[in-house]
């Protein structure tokens, strides 16, 4: 299976970062556009919503940012596959630690953010 390119990008800037042991692998990330499953009750106030091999999108239009923060959640489940969805039913959401991780990575990857320093002449 061919990643999708949203996916590639989104790699490209988590494979910056070194808080987790292995890269994020994506051959098997599969990325669904799901607008039903964001009209559910719990899911409403969300865009999008990362599962151990995958995301759901609540439409193309998505940011690269978003689909960078969802695919960090792949990764952190790569790595703690039951640890890290049970956290949200003992840490709750907003202060959950691996959404926390979540929000630095995009913030950390902002291409503004990451641009490097022009070197004087
Ligand atoms: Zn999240």
């Amino acid at each position: 299976m061919r990643p999708d390119p949203r996916v590639v990008r989104a790699k490209e800037r988590l494979d910056r970062l070194d808080w987790w042991p292995r890269p994020v692998r994506i051959d098997r990330v599969a990325v669904f556009v799901t607008p039903w499953f964001f009209r559910l009750p719990w899911f409403r106030r969300f865009d999008g919503h990362a599962f151990h091999v995958g995301m759901l999108l609540r439409s193309d239009g998505v940011s690269d940012d978003l689909v960078t923060h969802e695919l960090c959640h792949v990764w952190q489940m790569q790595h703690h596959p039951i640890r890290m969805p049970l956290s949200y039913l003992l840490s709750g959401y907003w202060n959950n630690p691996y959404e926390r991780q979540a929000r630095a990575a995009v913030a950390a990857t902002r291409p503004t953010a990451a641009a490097p320093s022009v070197r004087p002449l």
